[in-house]
């Protein structure tokens, strides 16, 4: 068992950042940085949906963590749980069966989030997610292969309900899958003779009142205006009750006929925290101090999503990568003062401030306060993503993606991950022959 280590659970981006910033501080001494997580890469979720739509190649949008946060070491295995008095991390090797300990000093838990699922009707087994970079390239397939099928379908209520893909929850990740897969169906239908331009259709599914609040009225309704004249049905305002094969019904009593349902709405605290000997609050989040230490333990720290971290008002920070970057950074900072006796300090952040594309090269931004909205907001999303992209070699690959883009519109392949959801038993109408 190794011993004085500073152990990251997570490679996201708190994890992984404060993995970089520690090695930075830590260069020199004797003292190592070992980072663990299930992948051997770092997602960059902001791209994801562009993977998805194909403007950016999918690896493009990952980064190998191993050189990501040289020279702190990685391991990969899956985190099960730590004991505070031994000091030591259980961690799984699934390949191997068996569990090995892994001793530290301090401990960072920066295990994230993963997609909320309520216990609406259907939800697991007929919705689909966007959170990994399988998720992204699963609904490409699968919107793609309902191409394909509605292609060879005569049945015309058939063919639009294979069409129909119906986006769930209007924040960013939402409103920006409805928005570029949108673009994407339409503009891959040139491809098929057997489609009509009325066949296709996006719905996106809000419960509030507006989408993306996080904007404020003025963006936010600019949005829905913006994807309504594109023709996207944005439903504000009511809610998915139920998911059937091929149907989604809302709680005002509306039917849609769908045979692709996308779940964005809300986020839920790394199931793998249950295990683990941590204060928590009701929905599962570590409580933190405002130094970002884990309350009541002197050397566990948490960080990005899976932790509520008060800003100076008392108030949690939003489970934003712009948060989790700069409590990783402020983490490693306030460790290498714990390790050499100096006060740690509260990680105070200001928010820069949010953006979302909406595909067709438009964007909603409000960046320092400032508010911007069409071709420029989306302009100012690609030029803030690439540069906080890590790494020189993955910001050129990016670069080189969206140069070709401007020339070449992406085409509807799949990758070969179907994972087809029950509903696919359903029968698709009428077919066309073959000739
Ligand atoms: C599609 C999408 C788009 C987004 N767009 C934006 C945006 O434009 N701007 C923005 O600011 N934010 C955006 N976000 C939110 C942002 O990605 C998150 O806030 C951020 O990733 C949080 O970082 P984290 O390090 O806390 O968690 P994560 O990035 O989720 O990292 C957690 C890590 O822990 C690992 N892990 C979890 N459990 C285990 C286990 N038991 N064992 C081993 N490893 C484990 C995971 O593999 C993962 O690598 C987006 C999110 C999504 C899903």
């Amino acid at each position: 068992v190794d011993a004085q280590r500073i152990v990251i659970l997570g490679g996201g981006f708190a994890g992984a950042y404060c993995a970089r910033e520690l090695a930075r501080h830590l260069r020199g001494t004797t003292r190592p940085v070992l980072l663990i997580d299930r992948n051997n890469y770092f997602v960059f979720h902001p791209l994801l949906v562009e993977a998805g739509t194909g403007h950016l190649e999918p690896r493009h949008t990952v980064v190998g963590l191993r050189a990501m946060i040289r020279p702190a070491t990685f391991r990969m295995a899956e985190v099960v749980t730590f004991d505070p008095a031994a000091r030591e991390v259980l961690i799984r090797i699934p390949e191997l069966g068996r569990d090995e300990r892994v001793a530290y000093d301090h401990l960072v838990v920066a295990l994230g989030s993963v997609t909320r699922l309520p216990d609406v009707p259907g939800l697991r087994e007929y919705a689909m997610e966007m959170k990994s970079l399988a998720d992204a390239i699963a609904l490409r397939d699968r919107m793609v292969r309902m191409l394909e099928l509605a292609d060879a379908c005569m049945d015309q209520a058939a063919r639009r309900s294979l069409l129909h893909l119906v986006v769930v929850g209007g924040n960013f990740t939402g409103a920006e899958v409805a928005g570029e897969f949108d673009a994407f169906i339409r503009s891959s239908r040139r491809h098929y003779r057997g489609i009509g331009p009325e066949d296709p259709r996006v719905t996106l599914v809000e419960h509030a009142d507006r989408i993306l609040p996080a904007l404020g009225p003025d963006l936010g309704d600019y949005a829905a205006d913006h994807m309504r004249r594109r023709g996207i049905d944005v439903i504000t305002g009511d809610a998915a009750v139920a998911i059937e094969p091929g149907r989604i019904r809302l709680r005002s009593g509306r039917t849609l006929d769908a045979r692709t349902v996308i779940w964005c709405a809300g986020i839920a605290p790394s199931p793998a925290l249950a295990a683990m000997p941590l204060p928590r609050d009701d929905r599962g989040y570590i409580l933190c101090e405002r130094d970002l230490r884990v309350r009541g333990l002197t050397n566990v720290w948490g960080i990005g999503d899976a932790a509520v971290n008060p800003g100076p008002d008392g108030q949690a920070y939003p489970a934003t990568a712009q948060h989790a970057v700069r409590q990783g950074i402020h983490c490693a900072r306030n460790i290498a003062c714990a390790l050499s006796g100096r006060p740690t300090t509260p990680c105070d952040i200001v928010n820069q401030g949010s953006l979302a594309a909406l595909g067709c090269r438009t964007g909603v931004a409000r960046v320092f306060g400032v508010r911007l909205s069409g071709f420029w907001a989306w302009w100012l999303w690609r030029t803030v993503y690439l540069l906080k992209m890590p790494g020189l070699g993955r910001k050129l690959r990016v670069a080189m993606d969206w140069t070709l883009d401007l020339f070449a519109a992406p085409d509807p392949v799949g990758l070969g991950i179907h994972r087809p959801p029950r509903n696919d038993a359903v029968d698709y109408g009428s077919r066309r022959s073959t000739p």
